[in-house]
């Protein structure tokens, strides 16, 4: 027999059960240890006489297989099935305005020493982009637009080659109905938000960290000082101006207790009447040196955010935003597991690129 490298098997409440989950059958059962036991036996040896209705009912539940092509059979299936849920998604285009960063985070995935490289995208780097995406997109054959999201490095930076160069992007989205994200630390929010409210942005993601306390630790400039200050004075004027601001919290052990009083604190300046949309992220590990391009947010955090959301009604409006923890949230609501995901991210769906200041272009960041 061959065991799912799919199951997945989590502690229950009572020390002697165990829940079993797998997400490519869909499968989700409590087993007692012994279960557990008998179907990891059954890898090994034939265990069917005296459990043939408890490995029959396994391979019902596809936790075991006759062989090991037998799951990948079924892989196969739901791969060309899963095609018809990607195909018609839109081209996602993360453009690196600029390698350059104004801060230095404790936990940057980035190289810090990558955010001296001072240097801005060129205009006609901007224009070849544009006619490459087209094309792209002309390929995908695609019904959407395609989604550009801008990036660095920190792409509002002070500046007139920054603003232009911003500009010129903007402009050309806006020529070719493409729509806009924008991810930034917001320190210079307050400088471009005049800018900004001439185009229609979808989402304009500004990462705050905790109260200023806490924040001013993670997200300091280079001479250690915190950004705090400019960053909440640059949503308050964002937000003034109608634009469509959503904070995210990078969490970790370090400030995960912080988050009511954060949220407490928005609440506090006015920011949730202007609608303001706050999702949690745990830290993760991987970065352009990393093996592994996989969320690791380990189920202690995953447990205590969920345990902070039962607890405090005031951090009801803030989302958890990791794949593991929407996969349990759609369990809790609609009582199944969700659909098997093939196919990771938009990368390896085949429908993201991502391109340098210099024009270089990566599948991936
Ligand atoms: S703002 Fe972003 S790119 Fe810059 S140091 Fe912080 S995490 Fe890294």
């Amino acid at each position: 027999m061959y065991l799912s490298k799919y199951n997945l098997i989590f502690n229950a409440a009572d020390q002697n059960w165990r829940v079993i989950l797998n997400p490519l059958s869909g499968a989700m059962d409590f087993f007692d240890i012994r279960a557990i036991e008998v179907m990891n036996l059954s890898a090994d040896r034939d265990v069917s006489g005296e459990y043939s209705d408890f490995i029959r009912y396994c391979r019902k539940r596809k936790y075991v297989y006759e062989h090991a092509s037998d799951e990948q059979t079924v892989i196969n299936e739901y791969e060309e099935n899963s095609k018809l849920l990607y195909i018609n998604e839109p081209l996602r285009v993360e453009i690196y305005v600029t390698f350059l960063c104004n801060l230095r985070c404790t936990y940057c995935f980035q190289n810090h020493n990558f955010h001296r490289n001072r240097g801005v995208i060129k205009p006609e780097v901007i224009d070849s982009m544009f006619r490459a995406i087209s094309i792209l997109n002309e390929m995908r054959n695609s019904k959407q637009a395609p989604i550009i999201k801008l990036f660095g490095g920190e792409p509002l930076l002070k500046g007139r080659s920054h603003r232009e160069a911003i500009k010129k992007i903007l402009d050309l989205c806006k020529k070719n109905d493409y729509r806009v994200k924008l991810i930034t630390n917001g320190v210079q929010l307050a400088y471009y938000a005049d800018l900004l409210s001439k185009y229609d942005l979808e989402f304009i993601q500004v990462t705050l960290d905790g109260p200023q306390k806490v924040h001013d630790q993670r997200r300091i400039f280079a001479n250690g000082r915190g950004s705090f200050e400019f960053i909440a004075e640059g949503i308050d004027v964002a937000l003034n101006r109608g634009l469509p601001v959503a904070i995210r919290v990078n969490v970790d052990e370090d400030n995960i207790e912080f988050i009511p009083e954060l949220a407490r604190l928005i609440i506090q300046k006015g920011w949730l009447d202007k609608r303001i949309a706050v999702g949690i992220s745990p830290v993760d590990e991987f970065g352009p040196e990393s093996e592994w391009c996989i969320e690791q947010v380990g189920v202690n955090t995953l447990k205590k955010l969920l345990e902070m959301k039962t607890q405090h009604e005031q951090t009801s409006f803030m989302s958890i935003c990791c794949r593991l923890a929407k996969y349990f949230e759609h369990i809790v609501e609609k009582g199944t597991l969700p659909f098997p995901k093939i196919k990771y991210c938009s990368a390896t769906m085949g429908n993201q690129i991502s391109l340098d200041l210099m024009g270089n272009m990566f599948a991936c960041c």
